[in-house]
């Protein structure tokens, strides 16, 4: 038996008439002799009815704070709506199909609600309408915890969802369908050269997910990662081959660099020592406690410097006020991360980088290396034009 998960985003079954192109995704699967199993999102983006966001309006941000397990409760509702609604465009083409919550569907999570771990599946149900012929639609983002409340993943967890039953089915792939062709060089909408990625491995995936490219969730690619089952991310509106990510990008590109993706809203972070005040030592420990998370993070013998999200930065002021730090801060910056495991042992990357920047007057605030990324933090008002100069330096002679 071959199972496919087949995952569709938001928008690919907000209409009916995007959602007769889902049916036909799955007709396409079924005639290819693979059993599907499909996972659905909320339909639609904020404003329209069942989206989650519209959901989430509902309700006031007191109730948010008090009631996790009615918030989960209210946001899994969205992708119920898509299960069933799906089901009845599947049976009028004749398919039988099962909608299921996803704790119908054997997705168990601990009680962290909003932000659940999944702790097992329970895969007889799902094997069992497979094998009778029936086409599961499960709904993505939600579990059931151990003492049977309703629980959801984090935003953006249908794709989690689909990660988590293609290895617990060790489906042949795992496809996740969306409203762009796959994962592009950069954001078609800062880089108008920007073109298809046709293959790419997890680890880099990963990255481009983690570093600010909304196409994929990081951990749904960690998951697929860890059952070694391919990930395709397609278009469902046409019939583009999508992007393939596996462990072993077969005829592997010699490029350094493979894309280029960003991260706004960022802060940078300098804070000066005084030997005369060792509470500074105590600063990431607080920021930690009052979950703060840092990034580009370097630590000298005189300073600290790293950055913050912005919606973070009222709560680091207090604590800079109780630390009674000297510290200074650079708004409104944008880290980009220039990704690629062919970057690893070459000389020069961070070289040409740099000079590109330069010659386009661009200032670097910050930089910071792995081996499959290089970020650099600019001014917000400069990543556009930082990142077509970069994207015209490492992909323009790729197409
Ligand atoms: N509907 C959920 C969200 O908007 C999950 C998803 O779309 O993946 O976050
Ligand atoms: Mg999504």
């Amino acid at each position: 038996m071959k199972i496919v998960i087949q995952k569709f985003g938001g928008t690919s079954v907000s209409t009916h008439e995007r959602r007769e192109q889902v049916v036909n995704k799955i007709l396409k699967a079924k005639d290819k002799g693979f059993c599907p199993v499909v996972v659905v999102s909320a339909m639609g983006r904020k404003g329209q009815p069942y989206a989650t966001d519209t959901l989430l309006s509902l309700i006031k941000e007191d109730f948010k704070l008090k009631n996790p397990l009615g918030v989960d409760l209210l946001m899994s509702c969205g992708e119920i709506i898509s299960t069933i609604v799906l089901a009845d465009e599947l049976l009028r083409k004749g398919l039988k199909a099962v909608p299921l919550t996803g704790g119908q569907a054997g997705i168990i999570t601990d009680d962290n609600y909003n932000n659940a771990s999944i702790l097992k599946v329970k895969k007889e149900r799902l094997l069992n309408l497979v094998n009778q012929g029936k086409i599961p639609i499960v709904a993505g983002f939600q579990g059931i915890s151990e003492n049977g409340y309703v629980t959801t993943l984090g935003r953006g967890g249908s794709d989690v969802t689909a990660s988590i039953l293609g290895v617990a089915l060790n489906s042949e792939v795992i496809e996740i369908y969306t409203d762009v062709d796959g994962i592009m060089t950069a954001d078609p909408g800062i880089v108008s050269e920007a073109f298809l990625i046709e293959q790419i491995s997890y680890n880099e995936v990963f990255q481009f997910a983690d570093q600010g490219a909304k196409v994929i969730h990081p951990r749904a690619v960690k998951i697929a990662m860890s059952g070694n089952i391919p990930l395709v991310v397609k278009n469902t509106l046409n019939n583009c081959k999508g992007t393939i990510i596996t462990n072993s990008v077969i005829g592997e590109s010699d490029e350094i660099i493979n894309g280029i993706t960003s991260m706004d809203n960022r802060v940078q972070v300098t804070v000066n020592y005084d030997e005369s005040n060792k509470i500074y030592n105590t600063l990431l420990e607080k920021l930690a406690n009052n979950s703060i998370s840092i990034d580009l993070i370097n630590v000298f013998p005189s300073k600290q410097i790293f950055t913050i999200d912005s919606k973070d930065i009222d709560k680091f002021k207090v604590i800079a006020k109780n630390l009674e730090l000297v510290y200074s801060l650079i708004e409104n910056c944008s880290k980009i991360a220039l990704i690629g495991s062919g970057m690893r042992g070459i000389p020069g990357v961070m070289a040409r980088i740099l000079k590109i920047l330069h010659e386009e007057g661009i200032e670097v605030l910050q930089t910071a290396d792995s081996h499959t990324t290089i970020w650099c933090l600019v001014k917000s008002s400069e990543m556009g034009k930082a990142i077509n100069a970069l994207h015209k330096e490492f992909l323009s002679h790729v197409k």
